[in-house]
């Protein structure tokens, strides 16, 4: 089973190692933050909640996030594992997680706030397929438009320099404990992920097929 969980601050590069190793293992890449844009642009009751709280940069309560996953990895895709990205964010919502399945393996992606900070303010996303972009490094062909699916390439509200900071701030205080609760479970990967995306897939793929 490849039951995994990436973790990382904001800017590591989660969502866009995961579309690159996700099709490798064949099993989905479930991003809790995509899953709540989507909710947005539905305009859903739990886009409504969730938004309020997203746009400040801050994090949607546990009970909802929890149950939005735990309903999530009970689809029929999930049978031979995932890659939950973005979650777990929290030690209770890790703690809710373990309660629900054996998590084989947490790989977690480091780099220097300097260059998350600059991979952030950067960044560009597909507002219709959620494909990640960047200006500086990656750019969409047709300025502003999706080289795969035509939709808005657009900046994520909380991709604006004070959300920005506040989130980090949060990673920090919040989610960089997570690492510890998994290293104690010898489940722990470290990777550098201050480098280009293809030697960090290289390493991530390597660590997955061990797993
Ligand atoms: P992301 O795309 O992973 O950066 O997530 C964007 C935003 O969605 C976060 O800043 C939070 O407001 C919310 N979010 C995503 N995942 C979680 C989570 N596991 N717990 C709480 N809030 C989350």
């Amino acid at each position: 089973m490849k039951r995994l969980i990436f973790i990382g601050p904001q800017g590591a590069g989660k969502g866009t190692i995961a579309a690159h190793v996700c099709p490798k293992f064949e099993i989905p890449h479930i991003s809790t933050g995509d899953m709540f844009r989507e909710a947005i642009e539905k305009g859903t009751e739990l886009g409504k909640k969730a938004k309020e709280y997203m746009d400040k940069g801050e994090l949607v309560p546990d009970e909802i996030t929890v149950q939005l996953v735990k309903e999530r990895i009970t689809h029929k895709d999930c049978y031979a594992g995932f890659v939950l990205d973005g979650f777990p964010r929290t030690i209770p919502q890790a703690e809710a997680l373990d309660k629900e399945v054996d998590i084989d393996g947490v790989i977690l992606l480091e780099a220097p706030e300097e260059l998350l900070i600059e991979r952030l303010t950067t960044r560009r996303q597909c507002r219709n397929c959620g494909k990640i972009y960047n200006l500086k490094t990656n750019p969409p062909k047709e300025e502003g438009k999706c080289d795969i699916c035509g939709g808005e390439v657009y900046q994520r509200d909380d991709d604006k320099e004070e959300a920005i900071k506040r989130r980090l701030e949060i990673y920090k205080k919040e989610t960089a404990p997570i690492a510890d609760y998994y290293e104690k479970q010898g489940k722990l990967h470290k990777v550098d992920a201050a480098r280009d995306v293809d030697e960090i897939v290289k390493d991530v793929v390597a660590i997955i097929e061990k797993i």
